[in-house]
């Protein structure tokens, strides 16, 4: 344990994190000194606030290390290779982010942490966790980069027998001695390249949460990346390598067999050699991806010593957060479904594959993807496509390249209303049967704020949709 009084701690990053981690570490008689590159009206009234406690803030100057530092807490965005990791580096200075402080301060005393990290799906599967765990009668929290700080949940008055944790690549890469129960990597696609510096050094970070696992590292059998970082990590003798596959499972796995979720890996009763967990249609919705999520998550709660019972009734409990492959409404026999949260090619891609046929609303800001893999892969299902938002021209071309027989109407539109004219486009290409999906492959803040409120324009705009067919204008 760490000696605190007297001990100078430098916070990197005004924020979530950085002011409870500032006032945590000035409560336990650190000397905090906090460093923050903004100088903007917001940061200087937090600034005054911890000044007011007795915590010095530099602000407009997050490069210079503070003279004496012991020890830097960083909030977990700051890109490593800033000059002031580099000065830390040169004075042998340690650098924690907001979950390694958790962790040190009280984290394996707190509870057992399962813990989840991937390119997409992190949050879902945290949540069924949660519901699972829930459903068993234990008490715990989802937490993590998911809303609830790890800090709050690690140091707070409520007890818990576990915690279902979200963890980013970025908080991996500054968590160097956590130590999860168990923990799982649900998928490693590109994303976030430019912080990490490349592809292996993001894998890298990202296998960070295998180390050290005491029951079960948890891969996915159809990304052998995954598999290749519990094979590079150091755990605890007889922790073993779970799979989930969405065909049916090997011997130390959990898969699908038949429409029902099954467990090879943690059977309870040792006459039969699999055991029944849940129904494909236990889980909402019942999109490919989202099953793979199921069983990630179920393989964390029996690890835990959950049992099946308590897994079926988790994930029937579970519903999606908004704007996940949400369902909004049937119009005309055309079901319209909002997954305004597919941000990237990776995340759109599991929304087109649960679909057939699909009229596709897309585009955005790219944020520098490119999208022939996507519309490659998906171009079959595609009944028609509405273009929309700043960067739809790189989708255009890829359609162009891959799906040239596929009707593609390009609204040529980013201003807000654009996306009541996408929807009425959309319900113009669609026939009964066929599934209208918004999943952008893109970012919002070209049109919208973020994307839930695109989420709610597409919503709105499908409800005047079903207005007006009633009203039959
Ligand atoms: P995260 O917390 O990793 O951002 P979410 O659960 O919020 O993940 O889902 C984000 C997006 O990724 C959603 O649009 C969803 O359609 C998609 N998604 C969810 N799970 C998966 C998965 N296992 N593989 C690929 N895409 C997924």
């Amino acid at each position: 344990t760490v000696d605190w009084k007297g001990k100078r701690v430098t916070v990197a990053g005004l924020g979530v994190s950085g002011i409870p981690a500032a006032r945590v570490l000035h409560g336990l008689g650190a000397v905090v000194t906090v460093v923050n590159d903004g100088d903007d009206e917001r940061s200087r009234a937090q600034a005054a606030e911890l000044e007011a406690e007795g915590i010095t803030v530099r602000l407009g100057d997050g490069a210079t290390l503070p003279e004496g530092t012991e020890l830097i807490v960083t909030a977990p965005g700051w890109r490593p290779d800033k000059p002031l990791f580099q000065a830390a580096a040169e004075a042998g200075v340690e650098v924690w982010g907001d979950v390694e402080l958790a962790w040190r301060l009280r984290g394996p005393d707190a509870a057992p942490w399962l813990a989840v990290t991937g390119t997409n799906g992190k949050t879902t599967t945290v949540r069924m966790l949660a519901s699972i765990l829930e459903a068993a009668g234990l008490r715990t929290a989802a937490v993590g980069n998911i809303g609830v700080s790890l800090l709050d949940a690690v140091l707070g008055e409520e007890r818990y027998d576990v915690l279902a944790v979200e963890l980013s690549s970025y908080q991996l890469h500054w968590a160097p001695s956590l130590r999860a129960h168990s923990a799982a990597v649900l998928n490693l696609a590109p994303d976030h390249l430019d912080w990490h510096g490349s592809m292996e050094a993001y894998a890298a970070d990202k296998g960070r949460i295998y180390e050290g696992n005491q029951v079960a590292c948890v891969y996915n059998v159809a990304d052998p990346a995954t598999e290749r970082l519990v094979e590079e990590a150091d755990v605890v003798e007889g922790c073993r390598a779970v799979g989930f596959t969405l065909g049916t499972p090997g011997p130390s796995m959990l898969g699908v067999v038949d429409g029902i979720l099954v467990d090879r890996a943690f059977v309870e009763n040792r006459q039969k050699n699999a055991q029944e967990l849940a129904e494909v249609s236990d889980v909402q919705p019942p999109a490919p991806h989202n099953i793979a999520n199921a069983l990630a998550a179920a393989a964390l709660a029996r690890a835990f010593g959950v049992d099946a019972k308590a897994v079926r009734d988790g994930l029937r409990a579970f519903r999606p957060d908004a704007h996940r492959i949400e369902h909004v409404l049937d119009v005309d026999g055309v079901a319209y479904v909002d997954d305004s949260k597919a941000t990237n090619t990776h995340a759109a891609e599991a929304s087109l594959a649960a679909y057939e046929p699909i009229v596709w609303i897309a585009g955005g800001l790219a944020k520098g993807a490119t999208f022939d893999e996507l519309v490659s892969r998906s171009a079959k299902r595609l009944r028609g496509v509405v273009l929309i938002g700043q960067d739809r021209a790189l989708i255009r071309e890829a359609l162009a390249r891959h799906a040239p027989e596929v009707p593609v109407v390009d609204l040529d539109r980013t201003d807000t209303g654009a996306m009541s004219a996408a929807v009425q486009e959309a319900a113009r290409l669609a026939r009964p049967g066929d599934t209208v999906l918004l999943a952008p492959a893109c970012a919002s803040m070209d049109m919208f704020v973020n994307y839930n409120k695109r989420g709610e324009a597409f919503a709105d705009a499908v409800r005047a949709l079903a207005g007006a067919e009633q009203t039959g204008t």
